[in-house]
C-alpha cells in the first residue's frame, strides 16, 4: 500500500533509533494515509491516498 498523499505529497520520513547505549538502528516513521473516495472540483468522485492531517484541515471532500 502506498504511503503517499496525492494531496499534500506527505512521505514516510526515515531516521535512527538512538539506544540508551547510543547502538543506532535505522527507523521509519510512516505517514497516516487512508484511501478513501473523494469529490473532484469537477464533479466527478475519485479514489484517492488522503492523511488523516489533510482531512482534519477539510482539504478534501468526501463523496
Ligand atoms: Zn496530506
Amino acid at each position: 500500500m502506498s504511503q503517499k498523499c496525492d494531496i499534500c505529497g506527505k512521505v514516510p520520513s526515515v531516521g535512527r533509533n538512538v539506544s540508551h547505549s547510543h547502538k543506532k538502528t535505522p527507523k521509519t516513521w510512516g505517514t497516516n494515509v487512508q484511501k478513501m473516495r473523494v469529490k473532484t472540483p469537477t464533479g466527478g468522485v475519485k479514489q484517492m491516498n488522503v492523511c488523516t492531517k489533510c482531512l482534519k484541515a477539510n482539504k478534501v471532500v468526501k463523496a
